[in-house]
């Protein structure tokens, strides 16, 4: 058994903070109640999902509309199949180094006729706006850039981006489930129309995440449709337990983001250098772009990076192998083919992904396990008789 877990897969999944389980926990006793209902209870319930709406809203500002989705994948699809329209037909401009999120869904409505075009990224995940500005056309339906990559945690320039697409009349969307616990997302994402996020990547429950819509920017066409709740935008019983747990998540966020931000990239630096000092011939990914504060993605060439994460479980380690984060399989990553790090580095690439929880200690511990490791899984692979 490892003497203490650390975990260091936030990106998967961040650990249900404390005072969401707070806030949760009474509506585990209510009555039934569903918030459309007239009685007393429904209303109760009501007040407390209009409440957690509020919530998520105020991450991006004022401005905006809440639409509830099931997480973050539901808000990525929601996005892409209401800006095509019934039947789809335009043009979508995505990047390269999109969540499945938003690919899966773009290879659907190509497949019906929609045009997609996804802009590609330099060595450090870096979308160009120029690029964007390129791909743009006079039926350009939208574009979806995410605001930080989930797997090397490149921050995206979306601000400039959505000058560009806006001068052109186009909406544009962002995939801020990574970004959300870090970035001031009302600073940082300019006249963005439409925002993604996940309950489950802030310390809030799986299961819920939203899609933001500034004032005046409408879902045309409902992915779920059925009783006609949230304006008909996304039908279906809110759940008044995930709801209050994702508001009180957003409030955290709000709280923290600063001061975490600042404390967690020093943690990061530290387990960086840690690595790079204890652990030879290793690569860092995405060192020329801004990153999110928590993410550190680093190639151990000569070391299966599975081998290594199912190692470093045995060690009490919780990591991420390429983009093992959507199946908890290890498999080829678009992202790493698309920044062009050769064979060699995305064999050994590996996430570790800070939280508001991880402690400096624990990135002590961490960096002495992670070199044990490499060394063992290094010395595994090694031709017998080498
Ligand atoms: N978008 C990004 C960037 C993600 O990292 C993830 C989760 O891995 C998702 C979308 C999907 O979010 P959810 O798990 O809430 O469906």
């Amino acid at each position: 058994m490892p003497a203490s877990r650390i975990y260091l897969d936030t990106n998967a999944t961040a650990p249900l903070a404390p005072e969401v389980r707070e806030a949760m926990e009474p509506w585990l006793h209510e009555v039934p109640s569903n918030p459309s209902g007239i009685h007393e209870p429904a209303r109760r319930a009501r007040a407390a999902v209009e409440d957690a709406r509020d919530r998520v809203g105020e991450l991006c500002g004022e401005d905006f509309r809440v639409v509830f989705t099931s997480g973050g994948t539901e808000a990525d699809n929601l996005a892409l199949w209401s800006a095509a329209g019934l039947p789809p037909t335009g043009h979508l401009v995505v990047s390269a180094i999109e969540h499945p999120a938003i690919h899966e869904p773009a290879r659907a409505l190509t497949a019906l006729g929609v045009d997609v075009d996804l802009v590609p990224v330099d060595a450090d995940g870096r979308v160009a706006p120029e690029a964007v500005q390129e791909a743009l056309r006079e039926d350009t339906r939208l574009v979806s850039i995410m605001t930080a990559n989930n797997e090397i945690g490149t921050l995206q320039p979306i601000s400039r981006i959505v000058e560009i697409a806006h001068a052109r009349g186009v909406p544009v969307h962002t995939d801020a489930v990574q970004a959300a616990a870090w970035l001031d997302l009302a600073d940082e994402l300019g006249e963005i129309d439409m925002v993604s996020l996940s309950g489950h990547k802030i310390g809030g429950p799986p299961g819920i995440g939203a899609l933001l819509l500034r004032t005046g920017v409408e879902v045309r066409e409902p992915l779920i449709r059925g009783g006609g709740q949230q304006s008909g935008r996304r039908a279906g019983t809110e759940p008044t337990i995930l709801t209050v747990g994702f508001g009180a998540a957003c409030a955290r966020v709000a709280r923290r983001r600063d001061r975490e931000a600042r404390r967690v990239a020093a943690l990061a630096d530290a387990l960086r250098s840690g690595i790079e000092s204890t652990v030879p011939d290793i690569q860092e990914t995405g060192t020329g772009a801004p990153r999110l504060p928590n993410t550190v993605h680093v190639c151990f060439p000569d070391c299966a990076g599975d081998a290594l994460v199912a190692r470093l479980d045995l060690d009490g380690v919780a990591a991420s192998a390429g983009s093992a984060c959507a199946s908890g399989v290890a498999h080829g990553s678009a992202v790493l083919e698309a920044i062009g790090l050769p064979p060699r580095l995305q064999a050994g690439a590996v996430r570790f992904s800070l939280g508001y929880h991880t402690s400096e200690d624990e990135i002590a511990a961490a960096i002495e396990r992670i070199a044990a490791a490499v060394e063992a899984v290094r010395a595994a692979s090694l031709p017998a008789g080498s």
